[in-house]
C-alpha cells in the first residue's frame, strides 16, 4: 500500500485493484474442485486453460449439455467419448483431474494455496503480496551466513556504523581527532576503516581479481555491505564471494587494530593466503556433516503377504521433461506369485495425482477381483497420510480419489496401507515407468510381461538393495 501524501484519487490504488483482479482470476481457473460438476462442457473453468466451451467447435447443443456420468464408462473416464469432442491435450489435463466417482462428496472451492485446501487471509495476503516483500532485511542476511558469530556481530555493527573509529570517537567527544590512524585521511569512518583506506584497498585489489562490480568503491556504507553479502557467485576455490568478502572486511579490521595499537605492525607477505585459508577452513567445518545425525546403510527387500493374504504393491511417476505422469501397479501372493496388475497412462498432472490414482486403480482392481485380505504398499509417504487421515480431508484437493480410495478400502475388508521405501517397491516402480508407452487409460496386465520377470524373481528370492538412511543418534 502507497504512502499517501496528496488526495485519494481513482488512480491512487488502480495498481492494487488490477492485482487483485488478476488473482481473483487466476483462482477461478485454477483452484475450483472438479468433483461433480453437472457438466463437463459448458462448466466453466474447469481446467487451467480456461472455460472447455472455448476449446470445443462443432458441438451439437446434446452434446454440449451432456452430463458429466455420460463421460464414464467401468467407473472412470470414457476416454474414447472424451476424445471424440475434445483434443488430445484437453483430454490429458482432464483424466488426470482429481475426480471422485464414486464419492459423495458436495462441490466444494478449494484454495489451493494452504495445503488443506481452506482459504485464508494470511495466505490470500501472501500471494497478493508474494513479490512485494522479497527484499530480505539485513539481520536475516548475516545470521543466515555461515561465518563465526564474532564476525556476524562484527557486521551488525559495522553496518550500522557502530564499530569503533576516530570519527565515532570524536563525535562522542571520546577523541578529539577524527582522522584516520594510519593514512592521516580527515575523517575514519567505517567505510574509510573497511574499504577505502590505502592500506584496506591494497588489499581489495589484491583479493580480486576482478571487483565484483565496477561499483565496488563508490557506494555507500550499507549498500556496499548489503549487495556484496548478497553476492554468491564463486570467488575462490569453492568459496562465495560474500564469504570472501566478509573474511576480508574482518581481517582488514583486525591488521588495522594491529598496526594503530602494535607499533605499526606489517601486513602479512600475502593478505589473501591467510583470508583464503581462514574463510575455507570455516566453511570445511561448518558444512561439514552435523555430528548428531549419522548416515547407515540398511538392506531392503520386498516381503510377501503371509499365507492366504495378498499384497498389492503401487507406484506413480512423473516425466519433469513433459509433465506425463502414468502409475503401475501388481497384486502378488504369499509365494510371490503374479495374480494380476497393471499399468495406467494418466496423461498430464502432477506426482502426487499419479501416486493417488496408482491406488486408486489397484484398489479397483482388487475389488473387482473379489480378493480381501490385501495389503498394499506404495513408496510415498504423502499418499499413505491422505488415505489414513480421517474425516477432515474433504478440502484437500484430492479428495474426491481419495474418497474414493478410501471407499474401496472399506469395501475390501482387512486392508491396510503401508509407506516402504522404493528399494520395496520396484516391480510397481517399473511399471509406472512403463505406462507411458501404452496409450491413455488403463492397461490391465492379467500375466506378468517378459519384461519384468527379473524383478519378480529378485523379490521372490528377497534379494536386498542397499539404501542409506539418516539416524538420529542424539
Ligand atoms: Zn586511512
Amino acid at each position: 500500500m502507497p504512502l499517501l501524501h496528496s488526495r485519494v484519487s481513482r488512480n491512487t490504488h488502480r495498481k492494487l485493484v488490477d492485482k487483485v483482479h488478476q488473482r481473483l482470476a487466476s483462482w477461478k481457473s485454477n483452484l475450483l474442485s472438479l468433483a461433480g460438476r453437472a457438466t463437463l462442457i459448458q462448466a466453466d473453468h474447469w481446467i487451467s486453460t480456461g472455460p472447455l466451451l472455448s476449446h470445443s467447435n462443432n458441438l451439437t447443443p446434446e452434446q454440449l449439455n451432456c452430463n458429466i456420468n455420460s463421460f464414464v464408462a467401468d467407473g472412470w473416464w470414457d476416454i474414447g467419448k472424451l476424445r471424440s469432442m475434445l483434443s488430445e491435450d484437453l483430454v490429458q489435463q482432464i483424466i488426470s483431474s482429481p475426480v471422485g466417482f464414486n464419492s459423495d462428496l458436495q462441490d466444494a472451492l478449494i484454495w489451493k494455496h494452504a495445503a488443506n485446501g481452506i482459504f485464508t487471509v494470511k495466505t490470500a495476503y501472501e500471494l497478493l503480496f508474494a513479490n512485494i516483500h522479497q527484499i530480505e532485511p539485513f539481520w536475516k542476511l548475516i545470521w543466515k551466513l555461515k561465518i563465526p558469530p564474532k564476525i556476524q556481530i562484527f557486521f551488525w555493527l559495522a553496518y550500522h556504523d557502530k564499530i569503533s573509529s576516530n570519527d565515532q570517537r570524536a563525535k562522542r567527544n571520546l577523541a578529539s581527532d577524527p582522522s584516520c590512524g594510519v593514512c592521516g585521511w580527515t575523517s575514519e569512518s567505517v567505510l574509510h576503516i573497511l574499504r577505502d583506506c590505502p592500506r584496506a584497498q591494497s588489499i581489495w585489489i589484491s583479493m580480486i581479481t576482478l571487483p565484483p562490480s565496477t561499483q565496488f568503491f563508490n557506494t555507500g556504507l550499507k549498500t556496499w555491505i548489503y549487495s556484496n553479502l548478497l553476492l554468491k557467485t564463486e570467488w575462490n576455490a569453492e568459496t562465495p564471494w560474500n564469504i570472501g568478502f566478509v573474511f576480508t572486511c574482518w581481517y582488514i579490521w583486525k591488521w588495522r587494530n594491529q598496526y594503530v595499537f602494535n607499533e605499526e605492525e606489517p601486513l602479512p607477505y600475502s593478505p589473501k593466503t591467510v583470508i583464503l585459508k581462514a574463510a575455507r577452513e570455516w566453511s570445511s567445518q561448518a558444512y561439514a556433516p552435523q555430528s548428531k545425525t549419522s548416515k547407515t546403510q540398511v538392506s531392503l527387500a520386498w516381503k510377501p503377504p503371509v499365507a492366504g493374504c495378498f499384497k498389492l504393491n503401487v507406484d506413480g511417476s512423473r516425466k519433469s521433461s513433459n509433465g506425463n505422469i502414468g502409475a503401475g501397479g501388481v497384486i502378488r501372493n504369499s509365494v510371490g506369485d503374479w495374480i494380476t496388475g497393471f499399468t495406467a497412462n494418466l496423461g498430464k498432472g502432477q506426482i502426487l495425482d499419479a501416486e493417488i490414482w496408482g491406488l486408486f486403480f489397484g484398489l479397483k482392481l482388487a475389488a473387482e477381483r473379489g480378493i480381501s485380505n490385501l495389503t498394499v504398499e506404495m513408496d510415498s509417504a504423502t499418499a499413505v497420510q491422505l488415505t489414513q487421515r480421517s474425516g477432515s480431508s474433504s478440502s484437500h484437493p484430492l479428495a474426491g480419489v481419495i474418497s474414493d480410495c478410501r471407499k474401496f478400502i472399506d469395501q475390501l475388508g482387512n486392508c491396510g496401507v503401508y509407506h516402504v521405501y522404493r528399494e520395496q517397491n520396484c516391480v510397481a516402480d517399473s511399471l509406472a515407468q512403463a505406462s507411458y508407452n501404452g496409450d491413455l487409460g488403463v492397461c490391465p496386465l492379467d500375466s506378468a510381461p517378459d519384461w519384468i520377470c527379473s524383478l519378480l524373481d529378485d523379490d521372490v528370492r528377497g534379494v536386498c538393495k542397499t539404501r542409506l538412511i539418516c539416524l538420529d543418534i542424539s
